[in-house]
């Protein structure tokens, strides 16, 4: 399956969901990649890539090493190998991995290409497509970045084999968000479809993925549509920077953040009780967590105010209408917040 994505300037590319092709390149091709991918599936990659020359970069595995430092090591090895202009890298991992790749490609001789070759779930449906790159530093998460669009997107479900459930299950949270958000048909989809199944998983990464990119083409630099995706991700942002981002991955806080944005939904009538039920049954079906105890809702409420996407101190919230259609308001009065706080604080 291929999905294409065309940007306004001029910019397109391929997202291709299937088994990776051998290809040949005739440039230099750096790998960057760390060593849990690299032991489990570097020697995959490499039976299917060739390159005039290829050398291969492994930085360490983890969120905490998605900082500058790491993009420093990246670069370096860039020098050392004598990359040109027309050098290629090419991101072999999670979406950790794919955002300092991207990164990385962006600063080296003020820019070069870069191909995505995600190897989560959640990766592959979100992270590797749209050109958001960036790392991490004191002050927040991915706050210092660049939009560089890769040139290609090379989706194999092969990789997910090897993936632990609950990565699995943090990246069917993002699929579920864009069904939720975009998508109806495709929601009921997956309400009749069990996505352990190879053949289904592919036609949710190739749903999803058509999602984002029809979004990302609509509104790359998120000043609107774009900002949709964040459904489940206002309440969720706060889930984790709470649990300070070691009890939930990223994708099972935005499984909250969905069933608490929802409550929201029904309270402001854009969604019956019944379709906010659906969207759980679904999560749930997937074991990716639906109940969050917060401990005080006045701190819980502040803490929104920490998201970058919280501009000019207003709280953005993605509220679905019904299922399949969504609406980004400023607009929900604080009471309105805190009653629907107080139902996950007891
Ligand atoms: P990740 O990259 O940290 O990967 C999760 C873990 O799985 C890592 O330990 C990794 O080494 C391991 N792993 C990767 N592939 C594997 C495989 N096939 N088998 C076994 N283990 C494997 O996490 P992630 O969830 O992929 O990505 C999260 C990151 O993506 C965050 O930094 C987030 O900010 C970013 N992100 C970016 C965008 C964007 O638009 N650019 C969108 C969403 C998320
Ligand atoms: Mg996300």
């Amino acid at each position: 399956m291929i999905v294409n994505i065309s940007l306004p300037d001029g910019t397109t590319y391929d997202i291709t969901i299937d088994r990776l092709k051998k290809e040949y390149f005739d440039r230099k091709v750096v790998v960057v990649t760390n060593p849990t991918i690299s032991a489990l599936h570097l020697d995959y990659l490499k039976d299917k890539l060739s390159a005039k020359e290829l050398s291969v970069v492994t930085i360490p595995d983890g969120e905490k090493y998605k900082n500058m430092q790491t993009i420093e090591t990246i670069l370096e090895h860039c020098f050392e190998n004598k990359l040109n202009r027309n050098s290629l890298l090419i991101a072999f991992g999670g979406g950790v991995i794919g955002d300092m790749t991207g990164f990385a490609a962006s600063l080296y001789q003020r820019g070069i290409d870069f191909i995505q070759v995600p190897t989560t779930l959640l990766s592959q449906v979100d992270a590797s497509v749209g050109g958001k790159t960036g790392v991490n530093n004191k002050y927040g998460k991915n706050l210092i970045g660049a939009f560089h669009q890769p040139i290609a997107v090379n989706i194999d479900p092969y990789f997910l084999t090897t993936l632990p459930k609950r990565e699995l299950g943090a990246g069917i949270a993002e699929i579920v968000k864009m069904a939720v958000t975009f998508n109806k048909d495709f929601f009921q989809w997956l309400e009749e479809n069990d996505l352990n199944d190879e053949e289904n998983i592919k036609t949710a990464i190739a749903k999803s993925v058509e999602t984002k990119a029809w979004v990302v083409s609509q509104d790359e630099k998120e000043k609107g549509l774009r900002a949709a995706l964040n459904y489940g991700h206002t309440f969720g942002h706060v889930i984790e920077n709470e649990t300070n981002y070691n009890t939930y991955l990223h994708g099972e806080a935005v499984g909250i953040g969905m069933v608490m944005a929802n409550e929201l939904a029904k309270k402001i009538a854009y969604m019956s009780d019944e379709e906010a039920l659906r969207v759980k049954k679904l999560l749930e079906k997937y074991d990716i967590p639906t109940t969050y105890k917060i401990a005080d809702v006045e701190d819980f409420y502040e803490h929104f105010f920490l998201d970058k996407k919280s501009l000019d101190n207003r709280i953005k919230f993605i509220v679905p209408k019904g299922i399949g259609n969504c609406e980004i308001t400023d607009k929900i009065s604080k009471e309105d917040v805190i009653e629907v706080l107080k139902r996950f604080s007891n």
